[in-house]
C-alpha cells in the first residue's frame, strides 16, 4: 500500500505535523453563493462537458466548468484564444456549434500549459499563430510544455500592444507589461465590447492561490485596473464558470486593494506581534515561519470581515474568499517587501538603523 493510499483522518494522514500543511474539508468552509456555480450545472455543461454562449455579436465564451477562453466569428474564419487542455476536443465542438467558419487564428494569452496545451488540435488547420515574444521564447524553450505533442509555434509575435484585422474584425492586442506572467496580453474585440484577460480575476470568485499564481504580484494587482479601463459587456478570465460583468471586475479589484492595503497596515506593525518573543532568533525560518502567518492571518480576517459597499463581507459576496484570501495575503506581504520595496517594522526592529 502507498503512501497515498494508506487510510486515515485529513489531517493525521501524513503525520507530517508543523512540517505540513492542514487539510480541510468542505464543511470547514462557506457554502458557494447560489450564482456562484455559474455554467457549472447547466444542463448541457452537464450533458456535454462544455457550456458555449455568444457574449456579444459573434463573440462567445466556452467554458468547461472550471477553464474557459473566448472566440470570435469573424465571417471570414473564427480567432481563437487559448486552448486549455481542460477542454480539449470540446473547443472544437464548441465552436462547430456556433459557425462552419475554420479557425484561422489563434492568439495565445501566456505561456502557461493549463491555457494553451490543446493548441496541437487546431495545427491541421494552419492556423495563423500569436503571441508576445516572450511565450514564443518560453514554448521553444521547453519543448515538454507542448511542442513535443503538436503546440504550434507561434508564427508572429509582438512586444508591444499592437492590432489584428480579420475580415474588418477588430483585435487590440495589448500587452501592459508584466502580470501574471511576462507576455501576458489582453485580446480585446471592441465592436463586441468582448475582453480576454486571463489569470487576474475570476468572476464572482475569489482568484485562485496566491494570486492566481503569478510570477509578478504588483503587476497582477495593477492588472485588475488595466481590466476595468476598458468598455467591455464580458470579461472571460480562465477561470471558474462564467464570464465576468464590469461590476465582477470592480468587485475583484476592490477586493485585491482592500488585501494590499491591509498588508500594508500588517508590515507597518509588523514588530508589534507577539511571535518574537515566543519564538526568538535561534531558528531563523520558524521566526519568519510565524512572522508571515501572524500577519497573513491579520490581513486574512481583516480582509474577509470588511463589510464592503453593497452591504456585504468579502467572505460573503466573493465564493471561496475564505479559502483563497490567506494565499493571496502572504504573497502580497511577500510582494510588498520584494516587489514594492517596503520595509517593515519588523524588520526596522532586528536591524536598527544607524544613529537610532
Ligand atoms: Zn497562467
Amino acid at each position: 500500500m502507498t503512501d497515498f493510499q494508506k487510510p486515515g483522518t485529513p489531517t493525521d494522514r501524513h503525520q507530517l505535523g508543523a512540517a505540513g500543511m492542514p487539510l480541510n474539508t468542505l464543511a470547514d468552509y462557506r457554502p458557494i453563493p447560489a450564482d456562484g456555480y455559474g455554467a457549472l450545472f447547466l444542463p448541457d455543461r452537464l450533458a456535454k462537458g462544455y457550456h458555449v454562449e455568444e457574449i456579444n455579436d459573434g463573440a462567445y465564451y466556452v467554458t468547461s466548468g472550471a477553464y474557459d477562453t473566448m472566440f470570435v466569428r469573424t465571417g471570414n474564419g473564427v480567432v481563437l484564444v487559448d486552448a486549455p487542455p481542460l477542454l480539449g476536443e470540446n473547443l472544437k465542438r464548441a465552436i462547430a456549434e456556433v459557425t462552419d467558419e475554420p479557425v484561422t487564428h489563434l492568439i495565445y494569452s501566456h505561456w502557461h500549459s493549463d491555457h494553451i496545451g490543446a493548441a496541437g488540435i487546431f495545427a491541421a488547420d494552419k492556423p495563423k499563430v500569436i503571441s508576445h515574444d516572450y511565450t514564443r521564447e518560453m514554448i521553444q524553450r521547453w519543448p515538454d510544455l507542448g511542442g513535443e505533442r503538436g503546440l504550434p509555434v507561434p508564427t508572429e509575435t509582438i512586444t508591444e500592444s499592437d492590432t489584428l484585422d480579420v475580415n474588418g474584425v477588430r483585435f487590440n492586442l495589448d500587452y501592459h507589461g508584466v502580470n501574471h506572467t511576462p507576455g501576458n496580453i489582453f485580446i480585446y474585440a471592441p465592436q463586441q465590447k468582448a475582453l480576454a484577460a486571463i489569470d487576474i480575476i475570476s468572476p464572482g470568485w475569489s482568484a485562485f492561490k496566491h494570486c492566481d499564481a503569478s510570477e509578478n504580484i504588483r503587476g497582477w494587482a495593477e492588472a485588475h485596473d488595466w481590466i476595468l479601463q476598458y468598455d467591455f459587456k464580458g470579461v472571460v478570465s480562465g477561470h471558474v464558470n462564467r464570464y465576468g460583468t464590469p461590476e465582477d471586475a470592480k468587485a475583484s479589484r476592490d477586493y485585491t486593494n482592500d488585501i494590499v492595503e491591509f498588508s500594508k497596515e500588517a508590515l507597518d506593525h509588523g514588530q508589534e506581534f507577539e511571535y518574537i518573543e515566543r519564538i526568538g532568533f535561534s531558528n531563523a525560518w520558524v521566526l519568519w515561519e510565524n512572522y508571515f502567518n501572524e500577519m497573513t492571518n491579520y490581513v486574512t480576517k481583516k480582509t474577509l470581515e470588511k463589510v464592503t459597499d453593497n452591504g456585504q463581507t468579502w467572505a460573503q459576496r466573493l465564493a471561496g474568499a475564505d479559502v483563497m484570501t490567506k494565499y493571496h495575503a502572504y504573497s502580497v506581504l511577500e510582494a510588498l517587501r520584494l516587489e514594492y520595496g517596503m520595509v517593515s517594522g519588523f524588520e526596522k526592529l532586528i536591524i536598527p538603523q544607524s544613529g537610532e
